[in-house]
């Protein structure tokens, strides 16, 4: 798999200490195996003991969670924080609540975020969170109980200069408010210290459209840049109906695209004639139903259980936006057969190593998720930003700045892909992009770091 020594040894022994953790061992092969170019061309890295030392998170916090259920009951789940990279910056990723949620989730996700949030070019370390609490069916009085007591031992180990939490899957704006309240409650002092906050108290505008924006954004790049085309006239599946996969449709929708898919972890919809955002909108987000609800309201669209059919339907781009791994080698075959011509992810590692190796043979162009969902965290350091400066910029300008950023993380990931003689190979091109700086960081600190 390493034709180079020192990155054989390196797994070798991630695999070693951090058993049956597969997701993360997913996660750190595939930076591994981009780095060969790089490790060839700087012995500093291996002498400085570089990876050995990226691949090891600095700090992993488990925690109980106890909480009352409305029955009375007492319920214990386990809380999480990857505290993974702190050379550029404040830790910073998002927090998860969702029951596959464990110790190799959390750590596969923190690895990433190193090098996505490098690749924003904002000074942001990596880090992630969360707890496999289960979000579904419970009253909203339960996920403030949770959302407390999650927060009274996570208050312990964050701060706005130290690790500044966001959302992620089962984490939006109300489960922010929860823990923000909680955290300010606890310190007595208002700090920006969570972002995703709502517009009263320091949220900033655009953050929640700026994952699913973003990632539209990058992929509009990619295809101007590398096929002279857009998103004009295309016909686009998005997996998913949550915060990523609902504002890529909106954006999509108003490039020019036609979304005719969409999923959640129980089925997809299929509407030949454009999926209806406001009804998804009022299905997800105000009464947090199924997506088997659309059917009742577009009769004319179909529904099907199960998730992995969705990629069996025709379209010329492919936008992940659900969980890790939904993509295997099967889907992807059933995409590039149907002629797909780009993929860009919105989720974390949608896709399988099979998968990605099946859009590159393809020549279908493949924006891998720490270039093409960066946008997200990008604007929650813009979100910190405007906090530490006490003002509040515009919609429009927040929008503006987030274009530039997608914008500029394409052409970094697809400059360092011809660096390293791999043109276009942007899974590549990310990884390496977003080593280098960290890696300088890391080297300019000293080792003890
Ligand atoms: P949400 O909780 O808002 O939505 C998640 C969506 O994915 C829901 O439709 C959910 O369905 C579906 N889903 C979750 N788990 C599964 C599963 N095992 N199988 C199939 N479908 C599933 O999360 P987000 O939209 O925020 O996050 C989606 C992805 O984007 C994640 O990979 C996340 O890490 C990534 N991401 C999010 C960012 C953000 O800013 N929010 C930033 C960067 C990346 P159901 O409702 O049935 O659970």
């Amino acid at each position: 798999m390493f034709k180079n020594e020192y990155l054989a040894k390196v797994y070798a022994e991630v695999s070693k200490r951090n058993p049956g953790e597969n997701e993360f061992l997913q996660a750190v092969r595939e930076v591994l195996e981009s780095l060969e170019s790089v490790v060839e061309k700087r012995p500093e890295i291996e002498k400085n003991g570089i990876l050995e030392r990226i691949v090891e998170p600095e700090r992993f916090i488990q925690f109980r969670v106890a909480w009352v259920d409305d029955n009375g009951n007492v319920q214990v789940n386990r809380g999480f924080r990857c505290q993974f990279n702190s050379a550029i910056g404040p830790y910073k990723g998002g927090l998860r609540l969702h029951p596959s949620v464990c110790a190799s989730v959390v750590k596969f996700l923190g690895f990433e975020q190193i090098f996505k949030n490098s690749l924003t070019g904002l000074p942001m370390g990596g880090g992630k969170g969360g707890s496999d609490f289960d979000p579904k069916g419970k009253s909203d009085g339960e996920i403030m109980r949770f959302c407390q007591s999650f927060m009274t031992e996570l208050e312990k180990h964050i701060g706005q200069f130290t690790d500044v939490p966001a959302g992620d899957i089962g984490v939006g704006g109300r489960e922010i408010g929860y823990m923000y309240g909680q955290y300010k409650r606890l310190r007595n002092e208002v700090t920006g210290v969570l972002t995703g906050k709502g517009l009263s108290y320091g949220g900033s505008l655009a953050r929640t459209e700026a994952t699913g924006y973003g990632l539209c954004y990058f992929t509009q790049e990619m295809l101007s840049c590398m096929k002279q085309d857009s998103f004009k006239g295309k016909t686009v599946v998005i997996s998913g109906s949550g915060n990523v996969a609902i504002f890529a449709t909106e954006k999509a929708t108003q490039l020019g695209a036609k979304v005719v898919a969409l999923s959640d972890s129980t089925g997809y919809i299929y509407d030949a004639n454009g999926i209806n955002l406001d009804i998804v909108k009022d299905i997800k987000l105000a009464k947090r139903a199924r997506i088997s609800e659309y059917v009742k309201a577009v009769p004319t669209a179909e529904y099907h259980d199960g998730c992995s059919g969705i990629w069996t339907i025709k379209c010329d781009i492919a936008l992940p936006c659900a969980t890790q791994n939904e993509i295997d080698e099967a889907s992807a075959k059933a995409l590039v057969a149907n002629g797909v011509m780009a993929v860009a992810e919105g989720a974390n590692m949608p896709s399988t190593p099979e998968a990605v190796e099946v859009f590159l043979n393809a020549g279908v162009l493949f924006g891998p998720a720490k270039a093409a969902n960066a946008g997200g965290v990008a604007t929650s350091g813009l979100e910190m930003s405007q906090n530490s400066l006490r003002l509040s910029w515009s919609f429009e300008e927040v929008d503006e700045r987030l274009q530039n950023i997608m914008i500029g993380i394409f052409h970094n990931a697809f400059n360092a892909s011809k660096e390293c003689n791999k043109e276009g190979n942007l899974v590549v091109g990310a990884n390496v992009a977003g080593f280098t700086k960290v890696c300088d960081a890391m080297l300019a600190q000293g080792i003890a770091y």
